[in-house]
Formats: C-alpha cells, structure tokens, sequence
C-alpha cells in the first residue's frame, strides 16, 4: 500500500537549501516518521530562486501581513515568495499531503514565534513565516507542525491523530458528502474526539443528531470547525482516562468480576502514570472481540496506526 505523504522543510531532510548553505538535519524525526510516510522535501526560498547560497532573511512590519527582505541590503523577496507559494499549492502533490512539518524560526517555514522586526529591537516574537502561512490559509484541514514542537511526545501524539482524523474527514469531503458517512465518520472516531475534547465532542454529537433537520451543506462546515478545534487542543492523561472509562461502560455487562477488576487496575495504573496509555488500550480492545461489541469494535481510538501505537508506549 502506498504510504501517505508529509510535506517536510527540505532543510530537515538533509538537503543543503539554508541560506548558508548548510542542512538542518533532524535524525529523530526522520527516523521516526520515515517508516510510515513518504516524506516531500519542500525549501519555499530555493524553490522560488532566492539561490544557495544567499543572503539571510528576516520578517518586518505587521503581523498580518508581514514582508520578508534581505537583512543586509532590504530588498523584499515578498512577492516573490508568495507568487511561488500560490504556484505550489496548487499541486496535486502538496493538496493530498497528510501533514507538513516545518522549520521553526525560518521566516519562511516557521509556524510561530518566528521573529518579526517592527521599529527598534528587540524584534517581537509574533510572526509566522510567509510559506507557513499560505499553506495553511489554503488548506485548514491538513496539519502542520514544527520540527521543534515534535520532540515532545504529546504534541508529537497529537499531530498523528490529527494526521490520520483529519485525513479521513477530507476523504469524506472530496467524496461526495452524505449524512450516512458524517454519522459513521463521527462513530468511528467518537472515543478519539472524546480524548481530545468533551467539551467539543459533546457539541458534535448534538450536532450529528441534528443533521437530518438542517442543511446538510451548513451542518458539515459547523462540523468541520468543531472538528479542527477539537483536535488542535492536548489529549492529555486526564482525558485519556475519562475516554477509557467511558469505553469500560460498554464492557460492564459482558465482563467478568475479575476482568473488570483487572481493566479498572489497568486504568488506575495509567492513571497514575505507572503504565503506557497502549496497556489498557489493548486490553480494551481485547474484551471488546471477545464480547463482541460491534460499537467499540469499529472505534479507531481502538485500533491506532503503527506508528500512533508506538508513541503511546509511554507511562
Ligand atoms: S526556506 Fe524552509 S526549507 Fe528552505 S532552508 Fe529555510 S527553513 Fe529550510
């Protein structure tokens, strides 16, 4: 099977594109990504002709619509990065990425905090790089993250659930919309929405009871916007449990004394920080084939990708 295509800086896989010439070479994230994706270099500022290697580069004026020039002479490249950028994103390739991961700080690839020179220094710390900015105004439902926000594991987890949720809720979109898909759409991935949000999952599922009684058009695009800020918050430990033990609800009347005994041991324990979230989670999964629970047999929070399995082999 063909596998999914993150957009990366080029930077980041070892090309030789920075403006002095030299890679950025992230062996983590490579060694850890490149096994379950197909990885698309992407140097905004080589790709628009800027050259290697080249003049270092900043962001000044407004955080909205900031320009990019040349620190030792102010020549403004803008243009013609944004001209380059509203060519590329009209690719195939790029509009059926999973997920971008960017050089932090890079006026061009940084996603936040990215310097911005406005009057005397010292420069705020409010801008976003000009190629960030335009991918993601473009195209809100593909994740994009930073190189730097990936070493830590919880948003490391998140970016790959958004990768994998939001992947398919684009499936859905490019399809051809019906409210039997966004009513599976939302069973599917309940317990996942749930991990990240009650406060949102509560929404969306009043929202698909409702949707046979309103535009099916305005109720995908409420449900879209629910669904980029749900998953754009934390699944932390407290929400974890919450979901566990919202997936035990449906196991109570099949299992066992000592089996109910064992899996509220094993969630206490994740709880607690004694255990990975994947121990009760395969446990779960387990007594869901054995009692035949079809509900939480499709659950996707279930049946996590290979990789999402990995990172969840963490206490
Ligand atoms: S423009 Fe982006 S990809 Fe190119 S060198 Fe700079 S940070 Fe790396």
């Amino acid at each position: 099977m063909e596998r999914l295509k993150l957009g990366i800086s080029a930077c980041l896989l070892g090309k030789k594109v920075r403006y002095d010439g030299r890679d950025a070479y992230d062996s983590y994230l490579i060694d850890l990504f490149s096994p379950y994706f197909q990885l698309v270099p992407i140097c905004p500022e080589t790709e628009a002709g800027l050259g290697i290697p080249r003049e270092p580069m900043m962001l000044v004026g407004n955080k909205n619509s900031p320009r990019l020039v040349v620190i030792k002479t102010g020549n403004d490249v803008t243009k013609k990065i944004i001209a380059w950028a509203q060519r590329k994103l009209k690719e195939k390739e790029i509009e059926h990425l999973g997920g971008l991961i960017l050089k932090s700080k890079s006026p061009s690839c940084g996603l936040k905090r990215v310097k911005l020179f406005k009057g005397k220094p010292p420069p705020s710390r409010e801008g976003k790089g000009l190629f960030a900015q335009s991918f993601q105004e473009k195209f809100p439902f593909i994740p994009v993250e930073e190189d730097t926000e990936l070493q830590q594991t919880q948003q490391r987890e998140n970016f790959i659930n958004r990768i994998f949720i939001l992947y398919e809720w684009r499936r859905f979109l490019q399809k051809g919309k019906d409210i039997k898909f966004l009513v599976d759409f939302h069973s599917r991935f309940k317990s996942s929405l749930l991990a990240q949000s009650q406060k949102y999952y509560y929404q969306m599922e009043k929202l698909v009871k409702q949707a046979q009684h309103f535009p099916l058009e305005e109720i995908i695009k409420q449900y879209s916007q629910l669904l980029v800020k749900a998953l754009s918050l934390k699944a932390t430990n407290k929400k974890h449990s919450y979901t566990l033990n919202y997936l035990l609800a449906f196991l109570k009347k099949s299992l066992q004394p000592e089996e109910k005994k064992e899996l509220l041991d094993v969630i206490s324990s994740y709880q607690k920080g004694e255990i990975p979230l994947v121990i009760p989670i395969t446990l779960i999964n387990h007594y869901a084939q054995k009692y035949n629970q079809p509900y939480l047999q499709q659950q996707y929070y279930l049946h996590p990708h290979p990789l999402q399995l990995k990172l969840l082999n963490h206490a």
